[in-house]
This record gives structure tokens, C-alpha cells and sequence, in this order.
């Protein structure tokens, strides 16, 4: 028989990403003793891998630098973006609470954010901004989480010890010429650490230094009942011990997304997505602990979509890492085709939704449309610019198609030469009148800050036209999950009846985004997850 350890705590937190970290910083504010769960050795999840940022409409930071936004302009955008899905009150008490969640952090951890020049994803439409609801937190040195530190779950692609600000000033995403290497390595030297490390860092510093009881290793697997409601959870350690967390004002649920379990998106995701790019351990445990005991769902349809790329052989927690596919599709001289060899988007689009578009099906051929879709580019964009890891310069990989002529690569692809040369000459003539006529690419504010900015004519309109060329496959891809258990405003999940489920929360994307379908800007999901789990830590305290 396994031992069976029972503790007794006030809240119980399932989770270390920062809808987690944020729920006990909440719940330790109103005195409450907090016991928090992470079934991976590293504390973190998919928020230390992240870039940090967090989208936060009307913050104090951006009035500060006297930047005009409101609760109304913000609350007209999101609602537009929720396509009806979501309920007004649920939608308002998130974007009310955005704002003080951020003046709790700061004024209670030694967290500190700053605004970033970064547009809403939607630029153009009623309520949006052009800047400052992006905030990302400055960068910690990890040193000062003593033995902690290598208990921060590592990076998988955006490990770059500087501040966000800085790398926007080198403009060295695309361009990895630009970098300072001598800075980066003088703060690797320092011990920097930027980005979502700094993020989950900063909020994991604060939980050990307010005394939260962090247990790693430890995956909660069922919820404990009683006739008055959710009484805690049941988790097994490392050891294979059970332990019993009896918490009397409340669990919270923050066990990140579902993305990493096959079975949960065949059930439920529409559309192929088949490249996680998110924490391996987030296999959707905890919402699969709530629907045992009869949690209702909503947003299972959808994830936090992004197009995707991959290295074979690459690994990250031992299952196969992805790669984000960015200035692979943005930047002048690449678009994207699908098996007709067309285009079918505007590939500059924010990546959520180009994500979306991998779920077109065509009745004709019973098949999704867009799926596989390749990125099609030329030598001045290879010789320009990084594809995934690899450097302009460096020899082609042969994960990368490569050809001499455009017909040789439609047919290494196994797709129609006629077409895709025809796609690339209308392409290229649309380049040289300066307007994408077909998916408007460019049009947008949006369109022309992610891609190499300051560039002319365009940043992100170039022609496709020097041999060899190149194509590289792109894959539909998630970062997180939007769907999940169903929750009001303030992270109490409902029950398939209609009823709450008392003393039961969730937070981050364990929880379905009140926000439905919208992902407004650099930085929803984290902001979002936060909020839910900073107002779900304050009802558990009785400070809300
Ligand atoms: C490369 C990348 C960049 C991104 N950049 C951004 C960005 O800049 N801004 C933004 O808003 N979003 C970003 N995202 C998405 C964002 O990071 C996630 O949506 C967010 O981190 C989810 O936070 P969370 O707190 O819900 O869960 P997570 O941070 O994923 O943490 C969940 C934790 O729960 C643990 N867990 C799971 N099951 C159990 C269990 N049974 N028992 C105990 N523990 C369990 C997991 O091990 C994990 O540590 C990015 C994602 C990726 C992959």
C-alpha cells in the first residue's frame, strides 16, 4: 500500500505558471495558508517559456505616460473580438480587474512592469490601441531566488537575457546581426534572466518569501468532496506517496492548457493542431479532475493557435519541441501556400488567427484545406534574415526544401508547379504595386510592426524571385489553451447544472478565457490568467 499523507491548509493551489503563482500571492495578501502543487520538478510551466508580456487595457503605466485608454474603449474591442460567446458581466469584471491586479503585484512583490510599443492585434477597430496595454516586467537577476533558481523551469526559445525594451531597440528578432552580443553576454555573466522566466521568477520569489508552501513533484490527480463542496485535492509525489491537501477556503485550479493531451483535442479542438508549443507537463489534468466531478466546459473548440515549424530530433522535456513560425511568414520575400498552391491569408496577421485558418475544410476533397501549408521563400530572404534557428550564412539544413527553380520545388513538394509559379508572379506584381490585394497583407498597423520594421518600401510586402528557393513546412501549432473549465469573472467553476461548485476554482488556461475566442493583444493569455486567478485567490481570502 502507497503511505497517504494528510495536511490541512486554507487554499490549495494546483499549478506554478503565473495564473498559479498570482492565485496564492492573492490568497497569502488575506493571511491564508497556501499549499501549492507542481507535478514537474521546475517551477513555472509554459509562463517561464513565454515571452513574458501581459496585456493589461487601462493600466496605471501607460496613463503615467500620459496614454489615453478606458475601461469603455477597452471593454468595446474585447467584446467585439468575443464574437457574442461570452457573457458582458464575465467580460467586465476581468477587464476591470486587469488594472488592479498589476497595482497589487507592484505594490506587494518586488515586480516591476513597464509598457511596451507593441499594438493591440486588432489595431483598426473600435476601442483598440496602438500602444501601452502591453506590459512585460523587468528583468530579475537569478541569484536573487537563491536555491530556487534552478528550480525555474528553463527556457525553449525566448532565453534572451535582456529586456524586452532593449531587443525591440536592437530590432535583432530577424535580424540576429543586430544583437548586442557583448550586452547579452555580460548579462548571461550577471546572471539575467528576461522574458517569461522573469515573469514566473519574480512571482515565485514573492510566494517563497510570503511563505507559501510550494511542493514540486507532486501531481494532483482528484478532487476531494464533500457534501458542502470541493474539500481539496488528492496527489501522488515522485515517490508514488498519496497526499491528502485539505483546504478549507478553497481550491484553485491552474494546471495550464490540455494542448499536450492527444486524446482531450481529438475529442474536442476543431480543426488539425498538431505542434504544442507549450510546457509538455500541461496535459490537461486538472481539467479532467473538474469534469469528475461534473465542471461544465466552454471554448473547447479552440486553442491559443500559432503557426508552428519543427527541427527533427529537437527535444524540450523530453517530448519534440516546435518552433514558432514568425518573420518566416511576415517579412518581405515569404508567403504561405497551401496543397493548391495557392495563398490562402494574410500571413502577417496576428498568429492566432492564421492559426485558425488551418481549420478551412474543403467539402470537395473531405480535407482541411490549409493543411500542410508551406512558407515560401527566395536566397535574398535566406541570405537576409533567421529561419527558426538557423543563422543567414549558415548551410542549408535538409529540413529545409530547397530547389533551384520554383517548378522543381512545387514538385519536390508534390504540388502543382503551374499554380505555385502563378501564385509567386501575382505575389511578386502586387509587391511591386505596393498593396496585397488579395489578403490586404501590410494593411494594417499590426501587419507592418511585427515584421522588419523601418524597412522601405514595405516591411513586409518583398518579392519572391532569386534562385534557389526554399519552403519550409508549417504546421498548425498551439501555445496554450483558451478552452477549458467554465468559470464566472471571478474563477468559480460551473457545474454542468447550471450551479457553482462551491469552494472550486480556476484560473489561467486551465480555465476557459472569459474573453471567449478574443485574444486582443500582445499578452492575453497571461493577463487574462492572472486576473481570473488573482481574483479567485482574493474571494478565497475574503479579500476580493
Ligand atoms: C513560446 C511561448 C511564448 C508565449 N508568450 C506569451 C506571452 O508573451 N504572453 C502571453 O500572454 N502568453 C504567452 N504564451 C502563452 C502563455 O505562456 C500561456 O498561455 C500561459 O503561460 C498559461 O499560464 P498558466 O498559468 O495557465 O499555466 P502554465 O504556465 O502552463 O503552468 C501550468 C503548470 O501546471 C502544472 N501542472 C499541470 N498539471 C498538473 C497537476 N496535475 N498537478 C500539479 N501541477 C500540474 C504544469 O506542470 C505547469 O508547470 C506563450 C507561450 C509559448 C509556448
Amino acid at each position: 500500500m502507497t503511505p497517504v499523507e494528510t495536511i490541512a491548509t486554507d487554499v490549495v493551489v494546483v499549478g506554478s505558471g503565473a495564473a498559479a503563482l498570482t492565485a496564492a500571492l492573492a490568497a497569502r495578501k488575506g493571511k491564508a495558508h497556501v499549499v501549492l502543487l507542481e507535478k514537474s520538478p521546475f517551477v513555472g510551466g509554459t509562463t517561464a517559456m513565454s515571452g513574458g508580456l501581459v496585456w493589461v487595457p487601462n493600466n496605471r503605466h501607460m496613463r503615467d505616460e500620459g496614454q489615453a485608454d478606458s475601461f469603455d474603449e477597452a471593454f468595446r474591442y474585447i467584446r467585439r473580438l468575443t464574437g457574442g460567446r461570452r457573457s458582458d458581466a464575465d467580460v467586465r469584471t476581468v477587464i476591470e480587474a486587469g488594472p488592479t491586479m498589476i497595482d497589487f503585484l507592484e505594490a506587494s512583490t518586488e515586480i516591476r512592469f513597464e509598457t511596451l510599443d507593441k499594438p493591440d492585434y486588432h489595431p483598426e477597430f473600435d476601442g483598440a490601441k496602438a500602444c501601452g496595454r502591453c506590459l512585460v516586467p523587468l528583468p530579475l537577476v537569478g541569484s536573487l531566488l537563491g536555491d530556487w533558481f534552478d528550480r525555474l523551469r528553463p527556457a525553449s526559445g525566448f532565453g534572451v537575457p535582456l529586456s524586452w525594451r532593449e531587443l525591440d531597440q536592437m530590432n535583432g528578432v530577424f535580424h540576429p546581426e543586430r544583437f548586442d552580443l557583448a550586452l547579452m553576454e555580460e548579462r548571461s555573466e550577471a546572471g539575467f534572466v528576461g522574458m517569461g522566466r522573469a515573469l514566473a521568477g519574480w512571482l515565485l520569489k514573492a510566494c517563497v518569501d510570503g511563505g507559501v508552501d510550494i511542493r514540486l513533484e507532486t501531481r494532483a490527480q482528484a478532487l476531494l468532496t464533500e457534501p458542502s463542496g470541493v474539500a481539496g485535492v488528492e496527489a501522488v509525489t515522485s515517490a508514488g506517496a498519496t497526499l491528502r491537501v485539505m483546504a478549507t477556503r478553497g481550491t484553485i485550479l491552474a494546471g495550464g492548457g490540455f494542448e499536450w493531451n492527444e486524446d482531450l483535442v481529438s475529442q474536442f479542438v476543431a480543426g488539425p493542431v498538431s505542434h504544442p508549443l507549450s510546457c509538455p507537463t500541461n496535459e490537461g489534468d486538472t481539467l479532467t479532475m473538474g469534469r469528475a466531478i461534473g465542471a461544465d466546459l466552454a471554448n473547447m473548440w479552440d486553442l491559443w493557435r500559432f503557426p508552428t515549424a519543427a527541427i527533427p530530433g529537437e527535444e524540450y522535456g523530453g517530448k519534440p519541441l516546435s518552433r514558432m513560425v514568425a518573420g518566416e511568414r511576415s517579412l518581405p520575400g515569404t508567403m504561405m501556400v497551401n496543397h493548391n498552391a495557392k495563398r490562402f491569408v494574410n500571413e502577417a496577421h496576428p498568429y492566432a488567427d492564421v492559426g485558425r485558418v488551418f481549420m478551412t475544410w474543403d467539402p470537395v476533397e473531405s480535407a482541411y484545406e490549409n493543411y500542410p501549408a508551406w512558407s515560401i521563400f527566395d536566397r535574398d530572404f535566406r541570405e537576409t534574415y533567421s529561419v527558426l534557428s538557423l543563422m543567414p550564412g549558415d548551410d542549408d539544413p535538409a529540413w529545409l526544401t530547397r530547389a533551384d527553380s520554383l517548378d522543381e520545388l512545387a514538385r519536390t513538394l508534390d504540388i502543382d508547379p503551374q499554380t505555385l509559379t502563378g501564385t509567386v508572379a501575382r505575389f511578386n506584381l502586387m509587391v511591386d504595386e505596393g498593396h496585397d490585394r488579395d489578403f490586404r497583407r501590410g494593411d494594417s498597423l499590426f501587419d507592418r510592426y511585427y515584421a522588419d520594421f523601418g524597412r522601405e518600401p514595405s516591411p513586409t510586402l518583398g518579392r519572391i524571385q532569386r534562385p534557389p528557393f526554399y519552403a519550409l513546412t508549417v504546421y498548425p501549432g498551439a501555445i496554450g489553451s483558451s478552452g477549458g473549465l467554465l468559470t464566472d469573472g471571478h474563477g468559480r467553476v460551473r457545474h454542468v447544472d447550471g450551479t457553482t461548485i462551491p469552494n472550486l476554482f480556476a484560473a489561467g488556461d486551465a480555465a476557459a478565457s472569459c474573453f471567449g475566442p478574443a485574444y486582443g493583444g500582445p499578452g492575453g493569455p497571461l493577463a487574462h490568467g492572472m486576473t481570473v486567478g488573482y481574483l479567485a485567490g482574493s474571494t478565497t481570502a475574503g479579500t476580493d
